[in-house]
């Protein structure tokens, strides 16, 4: 199974894809995850992408497309893989669509989580994450154990402003991945609104028809 997770910031893009990963047993690529450790790393697209990512910015096309591409070649990624965060841009969506013409290999599904624009910024400023286990938590609608509270993060880009600037850019840049993935048949729409659960047996449902 090749499949594509896009959704507005909070939508529940990572949640899902840890869950969803287990049913399909396919690898889980994001994005967001892949620069996020090259910054920590301070490698050269991490000092690149650090800033762009700090205000809520799109990392430029051709630094993600590379790391994109080349870690879908991987042999992990022969028999599918679900893309987390990625595409972003018409041209992310578009390299992509080249790369796997030329590999003989086809996009099965693009599941479209919704969620209302009110709603990302109550996620988001809610949002941390355990860097032990990568567990994602919501301090209200998902809350953490006890035993794990005192040592999770919180993101740097998940402030208020921040945030604002990446529900512009989703409008702005993401969301006219759609109708090109809707021009192919492979998006699967679904509602972000419930719990983790009820979203995933929502997509599971969406992708079994
Ligand atoms: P995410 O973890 O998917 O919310 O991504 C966090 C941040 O990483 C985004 O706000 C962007 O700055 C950057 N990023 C992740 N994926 C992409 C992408 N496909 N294109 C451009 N920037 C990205």
């Amino acid at each position: 199974m090749r499949m594509i997770l896009v959704g507005p910031p909070g939508a529940g893009k990572g949640t899902q894809a840890a869950k969803l990963v287990e049913t399909y047993r396919i690898p889980h690529i994001s994005s967001g995850e892949m620069l996020r450790d090259a910054v920590k790393e301070g490698t050269a697209l991490g000092v690149k992408a650090d800033g762009f990512m700090k205000s809520g910015q799109l990392v430029p096309d051709d630094v993600v497309i590379g790391m994109i591409l080349e870690r879908i070649a991987k042999a992990d990624c022969a028999a599918g893989f679900m893309l987390d965060g990625f595409p972003r841009t018409l041209p992310q969506a578009e390299a992509l669509d080249d790369a796997m013409n030329k590999a003989g290999v086809t996009l099965e599904a693009v599941v479209l989580i919704e969620i209302p624009d009110q709603m990302v910024v109550d996620r988001l400023s809610g949002r941390r994450t355990d860097p032990v286990t990568g567990t994602i938590y919501h301090m209200i609608f998902n809350p953490p154990p006890a035993d794990v509270v005192s040592r999770l993060v919180q993101r740097k880009d998940d402030t208020v402003e921040a945030a604002v600037t990446r529900v512009a850019k989703y409008h702005s840049e993401t969301a006219p991945v759609v109708p090109f993935y809707d021009g192919k048949g492979i998006v699967k729409r679904v509602d972000g609104v419930g719990t983790p659960d009820a979203i995933t047996a929502r997509i599971t449902a969406v992708l079994a028809r």
